[in-house]
């Protein structure tokens, strides 16, 4: 029986997304590829954001960067695609990485870029989870 399909925060398995152009390595999340097949989303890099790129938070209703600029449309876009993808393979759950303007479940960055941290959504999670997809943090992989 083929294996069900799950959303994965790239920067989990990879370099290269994550905003510094590091990664979130994570290998209890490399475990789960033995039960679930992995596809993977980087919302930030679907909206034509580049690597290494300027941390952002989100202000309101608006993403800014560090140094103020707007990029709400790269995260709404990059957002967009995500949800795209999952419903193209079929998605029903999602491992989102923590905290990220894009990717954070339940608690996010306040705006102020001082690690003060805030209840609220990516712009990502946000959207697939009014799409009827489960999100799940790297916190919570032990209920997958
Ligand atoms: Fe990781 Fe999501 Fe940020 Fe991409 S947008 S680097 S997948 S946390």
């Amino acid at each position: 029986m083929s294996k069900e399909k799950i959303l994965v925060s790239a920067c989990f398995l990879h370099e290269g997304y994550k905003y510094n152009g590091g990664a979130n390595i994570n290998e209890k999340i490399k475990g789960l590829a033995e039960k679930y097949e992995f596809v993977l989303i980087c919302p930030e890099v679907f909206g034509g954001l580049s690597t290494p790129r300027l941390p952002s938070e989100i202000v309101n209703d608006k993403v800014l960067n560090s140094i103020g600029e707007d990029v709400t449309k790269s995260f709404v876009n990059g957002a967009k695609k995500a949800l795209e993808i999952a419903k193209e393979n079929g998605c029903k759950k999602a491992i989102l990485k923590a905290k990220s303007p894009s990717c954070g479940k339940g608690l996010i960055y306040d705006g102020s870029f001082s690690h003060t941290i805030i209840k609220g959504d990516g712009v990502a999670a946000k959207l697939l989870m009014g799409n009827g997809i489960t999100v799940y943090t790297e916190d919570e992989i032990d209920k997958l």
